[in-house]
């Protein structure tokens, strides 16, 4: 099949706006997979892999379609809706030359709609607008088609107006992927040149090691070739080649223009990196434009509760990394909970699905340290640091170096009932919001666009939305970039010893509050002990609040006859046996149960 027959394309759509329902009707329309057996969202491994927990990878399928005598080659690139993976979702957009643009009739446009579109529409993809679920009956497919012109300046003419459901319609998309969008471009992909294949994704499989999807920009490739990534210098032979389609479809060669998979032949997954270019050995070829690398957004703390084994903890937490080579993951210390692990995130959802996944596999056994963003404080010498570990945030004598403290934004991209704009902008303003657009859509709906501090959206700003407008509400965001903040490190302190795990960097509108509510809640998760037990919140030097525990008198030893010596100096050995296996602060022993649940805030 020639260049010009090829087709790339994504569908940018809100979730369960009908993609993966779709996808399975154009599989089932180009012969791809068989209409009669129960096509339950063929290309969903991407909910099952988000589900597991697992990042959410760029899938794609291979399809071939004859219109006028001739055959085409279409690549369906499937990518994650959710923004929180945007560089993966641009890694896939760059190999496709066109979208489907779907938008549910009796839902409109949503905030992930919005999001996605000016994601392709920044890359020059080309834009076929879809009205999905025709067959409802709160299908409103003509506010669809207004919202589609006023927000999208697309043509209400170039509508496709389907039901992915039953099927109706769905035909006349085909067609359209022909004659609206263009074959990947003849002046950057070449068949004739010396292989140049991008890496846009990777994944590991037990039977065959590690796979890579490729996006052929110029030659060819098949097995037996012998390869080297660019960036590493490493060589290896080509395995195998192939299309999916559904599923790994073994192929003579792969040629330019094609997005399909090539397995390299070793397990270590470590290896691939992606946006990386592949060139045959002792080819000069100059590898292409990397992609951007993802960046962490979100940090947390995990430490093994008492009695856990560290080792074995590892272990398990790195296999669960094994497949996501987004998350951040490097040791680290604490004072009042020992050896631990710093985990970094892309984002809230992103670290969500971790959480709940190291949740649901060792409870008890692990104490997640509350959630943090990564602030950058700028010297006085010039240099600057990006600080993922609330205690490091400098105050003191420290602070006294530090002519700049920023914070990252998120800009948050809102869709809800117009009824409810007074209460979202309230909700903006009690959350630091600023810069607030609002554009009022012909559904009753507003879009509404606000920088938030991302402080403030991983702490449940989903919820509140969610919570203020009864539900109604959607929420997508991208990088805002960083702020200028008046924040501090707040620190809990146990007879005035700080417990490093606890520290956070607050606004200073939030001190006092939180400090209160901190000291307070701390208090119910300490044991009475034998002396007074003073907690307190300190913020740039000042106590903010203070709570004390009475001491109360509960010596093992008292009701012992003195000469009973055996009996004494065992128990003795048994409460420090005890005692051994946590860690103290300010002479306060505090049990991982006690952190648990003080960090549990819900
Ligand atoms: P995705 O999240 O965009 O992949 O959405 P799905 O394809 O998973 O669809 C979400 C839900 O909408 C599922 O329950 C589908 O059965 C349903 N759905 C998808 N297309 C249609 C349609 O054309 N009509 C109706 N009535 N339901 C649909
Ligand atoms: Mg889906």
């Amino acid at each position: 099949i020639p260049l010009k027959n090829y087709r790339n394309f994504i569908i940018v759509a809100h979730v369960d706006h009908g993609k993966s329902t779709l996808s399975d009707r154009l599989l089932e329309l180009t012969g791809v997979v068989n209409p009669t057996v129960d096509n339950k969202q063929v290309l969903d491994k991407l909910d099952v892999e988000r589900e597991r927990g697992i990042t959410v990878k760029a899938q794609t399928v291979s399809m071939i379609y004859n219109y006028k005598g001739e055959d085409y080659m279409f690549h369906l690139v499937d990518s994650p809706g959710h923004v929180d993976f945007r560089l993966e979702v641009v890694r896939s957009y760059a190999s496709c030359q066109g979208a489907l643009l779907l938008v549910d009739a009796s839902e409109g446009i949503k905030a992930q709609t919005v999001a996605n579109f000016y994601i392709a529409y920044s890359m020059n993809l080309h834009l076929i607008p879809i009205i999905n679920k025709i067959d409802l009956d709160t299908a409103d497919i003509n506010r669809a088609e207004e919202q589609i012109e006023e927000t999208f300046e697309l043509f209400r003419d170039d509508i496709v107006h389907v039901s992915a459901k039953t099927g109706l319609n769905v035909k006349y998309i085909l067609p359209k992927i022909i004659e609206n969008i263009p074959p990947p471009n003849e002046d950057k992909y070449h068949r004739e040149k010396p292989l140049r294949a991008q890496i846009v994704d990777s994944w590991y499989d037990s039977y065959v090691g590690v796979i890579m999807l490729v996006n052929v920009v110029d030659g060819k490739i098949k097995k037996g070739d012998k390869v080297e990534f660019c960036q590493s210098g490493e060589k290896y032979d080509i395995k195998e080649v192939g299309i999916m389609y559904p599923d790994r479809r073994e192929l003579p060669e792969l040629v330019a223009g094609q997005v399909a998979y090539v397995i390299p032949g070793f397990k270590d997954a470590n290896k691939v990196s992606v946006g990386d270019t592949l060139r045959k050995v002792g080819s000069k070829v100059e590898a292409l434009a990397g992609f951007e690398e993802p960046k962490p957004m979100v940090f947390v703390g995990a430490f093994p509760a008492d009695g856990t084994d560290f080792k074995k903890m590892e272990e398990s937490l790195q296999h669960l990394f094994l497949n996501d080579r987004s998350v951040v993951f490097q040791r680290t210390t604490s004072n009042a909970l020992g050896q631990g692990w710093k985990l970094g995130f892309l984002g809230s959802l992103h670290s969500s699905i971790f959480k709940e996944r190291l949740e649901k596999e060792h409870g008890k056994n692990l104490i997640i340290t509350a959630p943090t963003v990564p602030y950058k404080v700028k010297f006085k010498d010039g240099s600057e640091k990006i600080i993922i570990n609330p205690d490091e945030f400098p105050d003191g004598t420290k602070k006294s170096q530090v002519i700049e403290l920023s914070e990252p934004y998120v800009e948050a991209l809102m869709t809800f009932p117009k009824e409810y704009t007074g209460a979202v902008m309230t909700l903006c303003e009690n959350n630091r919001g600023m810069n607030n657009e609002l554009q009022y859509l012909s559904n009753g709906q507003t879009l509404m666009k606000c920088l938030i501090p991302t402080a403030h959206l991983i702490d449940d700003f989903v919820g509140k939305l969610k919570g203020v407008t009864r539900g109604y509400a959607s929420l997508d965001y991208e990088d805002g970039g960083y702020y200028l903040s008046d924040i501090y490190k707040m620190e809990l302190l146990v007879n005035g010893e700080n417990i490093d795990a606890l520290s956070t960097v607050l606004h200073k509108s939030q001190i006092e509050k939180c400090g209160r509510e901190f000291v307070s809640r701390l208090k119910n998760f300490l044991r009475i002990e034998q002396f007074e037990v003073i907690i307190q919140a300190r913020a740039n030097g000042r106590i903010i609040a203070r709570e004390t525990i009475k001491a109360r008198r509960k010596d093992v030893l008292a009701k012992l006859h003195a000469s009973d010596i055996s009996r004494r100096k065992k128990l003795l050995a048994k409460q420090k046996a005890g005692k051994s296996q946590l860690q103290s602060v300010g002479r306060v022993a505090i049990k991982g149960e006690a952190f648990q649940a003080f960090l549990r805030r819900d």
